[in-house]
């Protein structure tokens, strides 16, 4: 049960992700979260770090789609100027948009990775759909509204993956990169 919730990788920033390190995974799509895996929920465009991590996957033949549980005009304002596909209201971690990606994309699920910061939404939703996971650290403390009821049972799992010592909050595999 509890492996559903829980990622292959554990990294500090998306910052430290690597197109060589998806590559040695056999990924060719990175499925990437918004809010606050690449920036707050509360900051409308993609930073100058977001634009120099989608143009170095590009660069080195990665595919990147962005997946949100956040509204259409968030996450199209957010991701129109990056010039990659987007996904809003993706009801993570149900499928039914995980399925449509890896049609558009004509994936097979062990050629897709998954990036977020949550264990209920990015992680459940990535690991039920067989997709390589990858958990960031947050990278602000505030959240939205229905988030905020989201880490209170993300922080019992947490608990529950820790007394088992499946993973530790904070003790990250940055230098497997
Ligand atoms: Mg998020």
């Amino acid at each position: 049960m509890l492996k559903w919730f829980y990622p292959k990788l554990y990294i500090s920033s998306y910052q430290l992700l690597n197109p060589d390190y998806l590559k040695q995974h056999h990924i060719k799509l990175l499925v990437c979260d918004i809010d606050n895996t690449l920036v707050p929920h509360d900051v409308a465009d993609p930073d100058e770090a977001v634009f120099a991590f989608v143009e170095k996957m590009k660069e080195h033949g990665i595919l990147m789609a962005l997946v949100s549980n956040n509204v259409e005009e968030r996450v199209k304002v957010f991701a129109k100027p990056l010039g990659i596909p987007y996904y809003p209201f993706a009801k993570k971690p149900f499928q039914k948009q995980y399925h449509q990606i890896l049609k558009d994309f004509k994936l097979s699920r062990d050629e897709v990775a998954v990036l977020g910061d949550q264990l209920l939404t990015d992680m459940l939703g990535g690991n039920l759909a067989h997709f390589y996971t990858i958990l960031s650290k947050p990278v602000v403390t505030r959240d939205l509204k229905w988030t905020k009821i989201n880490r209170l049972f993300e922080n019992l799992i947490y608990r529950l993956l820790e007394h088992k010592e499946l993973l530790i909050r904070g003790e990250f595999d940055d230098e497997t990169l």
